[in-house]
């Protein structure tokens, strides 16, 4: 059997604990799903960001070569390679300080008029390799002169941008190929610019089965939707990165880190245990004011129901105080242990009465005569027993009817009951038509005239017994014994009926008195 205490604590687990887990799962389960679509589409935007800041870059390359190609006295000397343009603005130093690694000048026919080199690249290799086809072919209008490149292990903007005079509208007259490769700090460059990390690697991607694709993104680099991909800190965006010839020559990694998630994940998890706190407060809180107010009194109640029905004391009343329905409990099962009394008081008189004439019964009888010998052997006062028996009762009944017979025992009965004056006056009807009466604090003579009155009241009342051989009216004959301190309620009994028997085998309607009886005097 499981207390109410242990069922309240299981039952307040469950209530409290069940919802706040499920809110808390969904809460969580709900913040991290929105906090990753925020964190992806930020992802993009940065990845996006990142490659216009790649872009700027190359565009930077690009106005520079823009700036030469378009240059008047350029295009001059690619038609007439004579002039010493090339000594005073194609040397080395001049091509370092624009910021280009090598440089090649082509003229109309694509025929190499002056090649600057350094790092040890060579750019008729460059010229030589996929990226030629698309570096010997001046741009359209509005086409970009400048793309990324990776050539023999290194990254490089490549530009070739048709030569022109200043205008830039003319006929173009030769070509200008330049080449850089990345800055070595490019990554640390760009950092210090976006705040971004990444790496631009040759590998192609690795295989990424479970990571998501995002949006399409457009840029100088290609266009390419990236895959994102979540670790518990960092989201990495793989975007692959096209060159100059249009062939994807690597993949550019964002490495994103998570702080703002790890923050809200931390916060979360403080905010769930500092409510987890909170519900065993409440918790607790609940299972002490229920405790208090519900259990301890059952506890109590039960208890003080238990001795009554141990003890059988069913007059005790339940102490529940307050004023509830607990208290309404106890006050209803005082209100039945009350009633558990009175049916039992009521039981015990019904137990200890004769149906018919409503006196004592036999079983009151011995009661009432063991303990009025008791007395009579403590107090030493006087203490006598009458046994009386209608006479020809039989007869009467066969004559009359048993109803009527009834009736007569009854009236007998009151007979008794009326000149039991005293409080030690207890008669009882003991057999069918057989009563005795035990006369507490009487002398035998005394005794006597009690029996004789009773027959005075019987012979008054004239109840007709017309078949009886001894009167016309019914009659009875009895038998008076006085206590000695020697009797036993056995002997004292025995005696009496000694002397009821004498009575009745001498004649009836008559009393005698057992010390008349030499028998008894000489038995007792
Ligand atoms: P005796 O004078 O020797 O006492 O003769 P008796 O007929 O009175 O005695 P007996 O013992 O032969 O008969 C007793 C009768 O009492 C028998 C029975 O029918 C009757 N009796 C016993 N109890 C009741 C009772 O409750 N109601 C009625 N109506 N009759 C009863
Ligand atoms: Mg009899
Ligand atoms: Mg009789």
């Amino acid at each position: 059997m499981f207390s109410i205490r242990f069922k309240l604590v299981v039952a307040l687990m469950a209530l409290m604990l069940v919802p706040l887990i499920g809110a808390q799962s969904w809460v969580t389960w709900r913040l991290h799903r929105s906090h990753v679509e925020v964190e992806l589409a930020a992802v993009e935007r940065d990845l996006q960001r990142l490659l216009v800041a790649i872009d700027t870059e190359l565009k930077h390359h690009e106005k520079l070569v823009n700036d030469w190609a378009n240059w008047t006295e350029f295009a001059e000397y690619v038609q007439n390679p004579h002039t010493p343009f090339a000594d005073s603005n194609l040397h080395q130093d001049a091509i370092a300080a624009a910021g280009f690694s090598w440089l090649v000048v082509l003229d109309g026919q694509r025929r190499p008029l002056h090649t600057v080199s350094q790092n040890g690249i060579d750019p008729s290799a460059v010229l030589a390799s996929r990226y030629g086809a698309r570096l010997l072919q001046p741009p359209a209008p509005g086409e970009r002169s400048c793309g990324l490149g990776h050539w023999n292990g290194t990254w490089m903007a490549l530009c070739s941008q048709g030569i022109r005079d200043s205008s830039g509208q003319g006929p173009v007259h030769g070509l200008l190929v330049v080449g850089e490769p990345l800055r070595a700090d490019f990554n640390e460059h760009l950092f210090k610019l976006t705040g971004l990390r990444f790496n631009l690697s040759a590998d192609p991607a690795p295989d990424l089965p479970d990571s998501l694709t995002g949006d399409l993104i457009t840029s100088a680099l290609g266009q390419a939707r990236p895959r994102l991909q979540s670790t518990p800190d960092l989201v990495q965006a793989w975007w692959p990165v096209r060159d100059l010839a249009s062939q994807t020559v690597g993949h550019l990694r964002l490495d994103w880190p998570r702080q703002a998630f790890q923050q809200a994940s931390d916060d979360l998890a403080s905010l769930q245990w500092q409510l987890f706190g909170v519900f065993l407060l409440i918790t607790a809180g609940l299972l002490v004011m229920l405790d208090r107010v519900v259990v301890r009194r059952l506890v109590r109640f039960s208890q003080e129901l238990r001795t009554i029905h141990r003890d059988e004391a069913w007059h005790a009343n339940l102490t529940v105080d307050g004023r509830d329905e607990i208290t309404q409990l106890a006050h209803d099962t005082n209100n039945l242990l009350g009633l558990i009394q009175s049916q039992l008081e009521h039981l015990e008189l019904q137990a200890e009465s004769d149906a018919l004439t409503g006196l004592p019964n036999r079983r009151s009888f011995d009661n009432t005569l063991h303990r009025a010998l008791a007395t009579f052997k403590r107090h030493h006062r006087p203490l006598c027993l009458v046994v009386l028996d209608v006479d020809h009762f039989k007869l009467y009944n066969d004559h009359y009817g048993h109803a009527q017979g009834d009736e007569a025992l009854k009236a007998l009965g009151r007979c008794l009951l009326a000149q039991a004056r005293r409080p030690g006056d207890l008669p009882a009807r003991i057999g069918g038509e057989e009563f005795a009466v035990v006369l507490e604090d009487t002398p035998l003579q005394g005794a006597q005239h009690w029996m004789a009155a009773v027959q005075q009241r019987l012979a008054s009342l004239a109840i007709t017994h017309e078949v009886s051989p001894v009167a016309p009216d019914l009659t009875l004959s009895a038998g008076i014994v006085a206590a000695t301190p020697d009797d036993t309620a056995e002997s004292l009994y025995r005696r009496a009926d000694k002397a009821l028997y004498h009575a009745k085998t001498t004649g009836r309607n008559r009393i005698v008195l057992a010390e008349d009886l030499p028998a008894d005097r000489a038995t007792d």
